[in-house]
């Protein structure tokens, strides 16, 4: 791990260290790519480290008869292109994991071979940190830091600027990738610590965002620590509704099934786990995946994303398939930069002042108001209320960007969120219950307008061009 200087030049930089930007830089190197990763990790856990790193056998194997089941999506709002993909890559992409780091079967799923057998919350650390350990043996370099900036002019991306220790640095680069993760971690019910606030900074940089409202939910989750309860952590565990048996959510339907027959109707009922070992806490459905991120071909041109930060992969059921999906994403997008002749433009760029630190409180300012458009308690005007809030916010942050990308990003959700009319998937809005067929096959994109600091919503056809 490098930092010695932070002035570097590279072919491609990937901003993201966890199974998605890890397994492109592995792809990069390979193929003598010369690639940057940086990560910031101590601020913004990577999921994939908290994950079991399980993979479906059904999407390695997946065929053109198999895929449009095993990728279902009510939704409706999945990239057109995600199945076919999954279709070319997701045998040889596993096969190549599994050479680094050994996975056995386990029911309908494989998972990291580990010191004890069966399913592991954590082992996707395992996986990651060996990948990692294979970019770095192919000549990859990583860099220790968070990504402030993307500075972009004429329409295209001189690279990346970032901080460590409160040292401003800077990485010139032909190509960017985000890998930098969901943004799970602006909700109060959403798991792990990432805010996505890079999203936001690619808003602002004249970047378009899709399919933000939509995110999958964990149907039993544990609301304090912000945790999904597997089927092995409930072993032995009552669940509770206003202190009675909650005997309907016994069972073991899909996350989706539960979502819309039983938490729908009872957000605002208090429900309680109480665990084997004598532990409590509040239970509800808990967000543990974006479907939305950054719009497909959006522009500048040589900003790509993968993983999580990339909308395309809108799935009821994520059960075993975000890391296989990335290890295929992952090879694609190796292919494409390998194949770009695109050298490191000349123009040099300032590493910029330091950056102020970012206001810690703003997060859970955020979230508080934000868990109030998101079930019952919803209205139009509530969320008007609150993007005139992110407004003054912005304002009074001015010179804080992280803070003013986290309120951008903050202010395309809700927008996102008051232009789909309807609810859908796990998607759900109190003012209109049901699905409207006019809006199947449609997603939002949201592009930031500088001169009126505001962000613009448009819905439009999966596939089509953006607005
Ligand atoms: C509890 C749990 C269990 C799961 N189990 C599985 C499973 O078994 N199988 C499966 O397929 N999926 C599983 N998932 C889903 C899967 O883990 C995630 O979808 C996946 O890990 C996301 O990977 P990613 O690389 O896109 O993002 P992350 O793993 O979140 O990585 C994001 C990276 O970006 C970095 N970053 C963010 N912002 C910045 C910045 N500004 N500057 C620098 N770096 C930045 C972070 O530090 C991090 O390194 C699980 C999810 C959860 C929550």
């Amino acid at each position: 791990m490098l930092n010695d200087a932070l002035s570097t030049r590279s072919q491609v930089v990937i901003v993201g260290g966890g199974i998605a930007g890890a397994w492109l830089a592995y792809r990069l190197a390979q193929r003598e790519v010369r690639t940057v990763l940086i990560a910031d990790d101590d601020r913004a856990q990577p999921l994939s480290r908290a994950a079991a790193g399980l993979i479906m056998q059904d999407a390695i194997h997946c065929t053109d008869r198999t895929a449009p089941s095993v990728f279902a999506d009510s939704s409706t709002t999945q990239d057109p292109r995600y199945q076919a993909r999954m279709i070319e890559r997701a045998r040889a992409e596993f096969d190549a994991l599994a050479r680094i780091v050994p996975y056995g079967p386990v029911g309908d799923f494989v998972c990291p071979l580990g010191p004890t057998p069966g399913i592991r919350l954590g082992a996707g650390d395992d996986v990651v940190r060996q990948v990692l350990a294979r970019f770095e043996e192919h000549g990859g370099t990583r860099l220790r830091g968070r990504a402030t900036d993307f500075v972009v002019t004429g329409g295209t991306c001189l690279g990346v600027r970032y901080e460590h220790e409160g040292q401003p640095g800077k990485v010139l680069a032909a190509d960017v990738v985000l890998a930098s993760g969901g943004f799970t971690g602006l909700f109060e019910d959403g798991l792990g610590s990432g805010t996505g606030y890079l999203l936001g900074t690619y808003a602002r940089r004249g970047g378009c965002l899709a399919n933000l409202e939509l995110f999958n939910r964990f149907a039993l989750g544990d609301l304090d620590h912000r945790r999904p309860l597997y089927p092995f952590v409930l072993e032995g565990a009552h669940l509770l509704r206003s202190g009675e048996p909650a005997t309907e959510l016994a069972g073991d339907s899909n996350d989706l099934d539960v979502f819309t027959r039983y938490w729908i109707d009872n957000l605002d009922v208090p429900h309680t786990v109480e665990l084997a070992n004598g532990a409590t806490a509040r239970l509800g459905p808990v967000k543990g995946f974006s479907m939305g991120g950054i719009a497909s071909a959006s522009e500048p041109s040589n900003i790509h994303a993968t993983g999580e930060a990339e909308y395309g992969m809108s799935l009821d059921s994520v059960a075993g398939k975000p890391f296989l999906s990335f290890l295929a994403r992952g090879a694609e997008l190796a292919e494409t930069l390998a194949r770009r002749a695109t050298g490191v433009s000349t123009e040099d760029f300032d590493a910029g002042p330091p950056a102020p630190p970012p206001d810690n409180a703003l997060p859970a300012a955020i979230q508080r108001r934000i868990a109030t458009l998101q079930d019952n308690r919803f209205s139009v005007e509530r969320a008007h209320t609150f993007l005139q809030w992110c407004a003054r916010e912005r304002v009074q942050h001015f010179a804080d960007t992280e803070s003013v990308d986290l309120l951008i990003l903050a202010e395309a959700y809700t927008r996102a969120v008051l232009a789909r009319r309807e609810s859908r998937g796990f998607f759900y809005r109190p003012d209109f219950p049901t699905i409207d067929p006019e809006l199947d096959n449609q997603i939002t994109h949201c592009r930031y307008d500088t001169d009126e600091d505001t962000v613009h919503v448009s819905l439009s056809p999966v596939g089509a061009a953006k607005v």
